[in-house]
C-alpha cells in the first residue's frame, strides 16, 4: 500500500507564476485602454500599465496617490 504523505517541499514552488491570476494584455495600449475604462468606472481609480518578467504580458497595477 503506498503511502500518501504531504507534498514534498519542492512542488510548493514549481513554476509558480505570481500574475496567473491578473489580466493581460499584449501591449501597452490595450492595456492602458482597458485602464481608461476602469478609471472611468471607478472615479478616484489609478491604473498604471507595467510590462511583466514572468510572463512578458502587460498587466495593471493599482497606483494611490
Ligand atoms: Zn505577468
Amino acid at each position: 500500500m503506498p503511502r500518501k504523505n504531504k507534498a514534498p517541499e519542492y512542488q510548493k514552488t514549481t513554476f509558480y507564476i505570481p500574475c496567473i491570476s491578473k489580466k493581460r494584455y499584449k501591449n501597452e495600449n490595450e492595456a492602458l485602454k482597458t485602464a481608461e475604462i476602469q478609471i472611468l468606472q471607478n472615479s478616484g481609480l489609478e491604473l498604471s500599465a507595467y510590462k511583466c518578467d514572468n510572463c512578458s504580458f502587460w498587466h495593471l497595477t493599482r497606483s494611490k496617490r
